[in-house]
C-alpha cells in the first residue's frame, strides 16, 4: 500500500470530501458483487476540474484510481481490487440541460437513473436503457457497464442511448467524444468505447443522451407454459415475426415458487411464464402487436392468457417479476442469493435450452438456481440460493458455472448481456474474447499506460475468483 498524500487530495475537495475511516473503506470495498476489497482513501469531487487534479495526482504517483457510482454493480466492477483510490461521483449530480428541439439532455455522471427520469417527465419523454436499480444507479455506472433494461428490447441499452461524452483521461486531460447529433461518422467512436469499458479507460464527468416519447398506450400481458420449451419457442416465434415489444420476460418456474412463496402471490405454479407488452401513441397499433403476440403464445401452447391496459392490473400482472430479487434473498433464511453467472445472452432458439441447463447443473451441484431475464434482448438472469459460509458450496457453484458457461459458449452466447465481467466474470470474459483480448489490451494500454484506472479487472481480474480475491462473506472448509 502506497502512502496517500491526504492533504493535498483534502485540498482539492475540501475537508468533508475525503474519507479514510475504517468504516467507512469497508463500506467502500464492496458493491453489489459477492467481492469485498479495502480502497486506501475515498475522495468525492464535485466538479471537473477537481476530478482533472485528482487523476494529475494519481497519475505521477501511479496509484490505481476506480470510479464508483451507486455501487450496484453485481460483478465487482467497483471493487478496488488492487487499493488505492476510490473516485465516489455522486457528488456531481446535475442535471446541465434538457434539449427538447434537439432532443438530448446533458448530465453529470452521478446522476440518478430514476432521477433524470422524474426531470424528463414533464417533458414527456423518458431515457430508456433503466435497469431495475434505476433507484440506485447513476449515469456513470450504466454507461461503465452499458447498463440495460426491461424495455431494451425496443428502446435499445445504454451504448445506443448515449450520443457524446466529456472524459478525463488517466492523466487529466480532459476529452470530448462524440457529438451532439443523432448520426456521426466521423473518425472513431470513442464514446461507445466508453460505454461498457467498466471505469478502466477514464472517468465519464458528463454525458450527452437521447431521450424518448412517453408512449400513451401501455399493454401488458402474460402466458403461461407446461414447458420451458414451449414457452423459449414462443420467444423465437415472437421476435422473429417482426412484432414490436416493448418488454418479453421470462420466468421460471423456481421463480414462482419462489414469490409464491415469500410473497403469497398465488400464481400458477408452471414450468414458465411469459410477460409481453406493447406500447405506443396510437391504440389500435399497440393492440394489433398485442394481438399478434398472444396469437404467437397461444400457438405454441401458451395458456391462460390475461392482458390489461390499466396500470393497476398490469402491475399485478408484473408483480411477480418485480418481486423476485427480494423473494429470491427471502427464500431461505439459510442460504443467501448470490449473482455469480447472473446475466448471460444466448440466441432465441437458445433460451429454453439454456434455463434447462441452468436447472440440470443445479441439481447435480446440490445448489438453488433460477432462470428469468430479459429474453425479448435474449438475455437469463440467474441467481444462486447457496450457504455462502461454506466452501463445498462454493465449490459447487464455481462447477455449476463453468459447465453453464461452456453451453453458452458452444451456442455462441455470451457471459454478460448487461451487468458486465468486473471479477466474477472474467475467466469466461477471457475465454469468450480470446480473438480480441490482446486488441483490447493494447487500446488499454494506449489509454492508461501506467494502468492506474480499475486496474486487476476485465481482462486483467484472475480467473480463480474465489480465492484471488476476497469475498465478502467468510467461508469455512
Ligand atoms: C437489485 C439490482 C438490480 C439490477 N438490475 C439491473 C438491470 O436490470 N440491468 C442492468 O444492466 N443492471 C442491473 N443491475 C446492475 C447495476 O445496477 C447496473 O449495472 C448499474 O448500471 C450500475 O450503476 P452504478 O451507478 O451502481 O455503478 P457502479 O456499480 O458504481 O459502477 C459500475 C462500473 O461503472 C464504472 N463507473 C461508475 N461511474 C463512472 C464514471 N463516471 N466514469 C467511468 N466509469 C464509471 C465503475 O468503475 C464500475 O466499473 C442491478 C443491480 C441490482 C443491485
Amino acid at each position: 500500500m502506497k502512502t496517500i498524500d491526504e492533504p493535498r487530495l483534502r485540498d482539492i475537495v475540501g475537508e468533508n470530501n475525503i474519507k479514510s475511516d475504517p468504516s467507512d473503506l469497508y463500506v467502500y470495498g464492496s458493491d453489489s458483487s459477492v467481492h469485498q476489497s479495502m480502497p486506501w482513501v475515498v475522495v468525492r469531487p464535485e466538479t471537473t476540474e477537481q476530478v482533472q487534479k485528482i487523476m494529475q495526482y494519481a497519475n505521477a504517483e501511479i496509484i490505481p484510481v476506480v470510479t464508483r457510482g451507486g455501487g450496484s454493480g453485481m460483478c465487482g466492477q467497483a471493487v478496488p481490487a488492487e487499493g488505492g483510490i476510490i473516485l465516489d461521483m455522486k457528488r456531481m449530480n446535475k442535471i446541465l440541460e434538457i434539449n427538447m428541439p434537439d432532443v438530448y439532455c446533458r448530465v453529470e455522471p452521478g446522476v440518478v437513473d430514476d432521477d433524470l427520469n422524474l426531470a424528463l417527465k414533464p417533458y414527456g419523454v423518458f431515457y430508456p436503457p433503466t435497469p431495475a436499480s434505476s433507484r440506485i444507479a447513476t449515469i456513470g455506472g450504466e454507461i461503465g457497464n452499458n447498463a440495460s433494461g426491461v424495455r431494451s428490447v425496443k428502446y435499445g441499452a445504454t451504448r445506443d442511448a448515449v450520443m457524446g461524452m466529456k472524459v478525463v483521461l488517466p492523466n487529466g486531460d480532459l476529452v470530448s467524444m462524440g457529438a451532439h447529433t443523432r448520426v456521426e461518422a466521423s473518425g472513431y467512436q470513442l464514446h461507445k468505447l466508453m460505454v461498457g469499458s467498466e471505469g478502466t479507460l477514464g472517468v465519464v464527468v458528463e454525458a450527452i443522451l437521447r431521450f424518448v416519447p412517453i408512449p400513451e398506450y401501455r399493454c401488458l400481458g402474460i402466458a403461461n407454459f407446461d414447458s420451458l420449451k414451449d414457452a423459449g419457442e414462443a420467444v423465437g416465434a415472437i421476435m422473429g415475426s417482426g412484432a414490436n415489444p416493448s418488454m418479453l420476460e421470462l420466468v421460471d418456474s423456481v421463480a414462482i415458487q419462489a414469490v409464491n412463496k415469500t410473497m403469497n402471490l398465488g400464481l400458477p405454479e408452471v414450468a414458465a411464464a411469459l410477460m409481453f407488452e406493447a406500447d405506443g401513441m396510437v391504440k389500435e397499433a399497440v393492440d394489433y402487436e398485442i394481438h399478434k403476440m398472444e396469437a404467437l403464445c397461444k400457438k405454441c401452447r401458451g395458456k391462460d392468457i390475461q392482458y390489461s391496459y390499466d396500470p393497476k392490473e398490469r402491475a399485478k400482472i408484473f408483480m411477480g417479476r418485480k418481486k423476485l430479487f427480494p423473494a429470491l434473498s427471502k427464500y431461505d433464511d439459510s442460504l443467501a442469493s448470490t449473482s455469480l453467472a447472473d446475466d448471460m445472452a444466448v440466441p432465441y432458439s437458445k433460451m429454453a435450452d439454456l434455463a434447462g441447463k441452468i436447472h440440470e447443473v443445479a441439481k447435480k451441484n446440490n445448489i438453488i438456481m433460477t432462470a428469468y431475464g430479459h429474453c425479448g434482448s435474449g438475455c437469463m438472469h440467474t441467481k444462486i440460493l447457496m450457504d455462502t459460509d461454506r466452501q463445498d458450496q462454493w465449490d459447487s457453484a464455481r462447477k455449476a458455472i463453468t459447465e453453464i458457461y461452456e453451453f453458452v459458449h458452444s451456442v455462441n452466447g455470451t457471459t454478460s448481456a448487461e451487468h458486465g465481467i468486473g471479477l466474477s466474470k472474467a475467466e469466461a470474459f477471457k475465454a469468450e474474447k480470446a480473438d480480441s483480448i490482446a486488441l483490447m489490451s493494447m487500446i488499454k494500454k494506449g489509454i492508461d499506460p501506467n494502468n492506474i484506472l480499475n486496474p486487476g479487472k476485465l481482462m486483467q481480474a484472475p480467473d480463480n475468483w474465489v480465492t484471488a480475491t476476497d469475498l465478502r462473506y467468510s467461508v469455512h472448509t
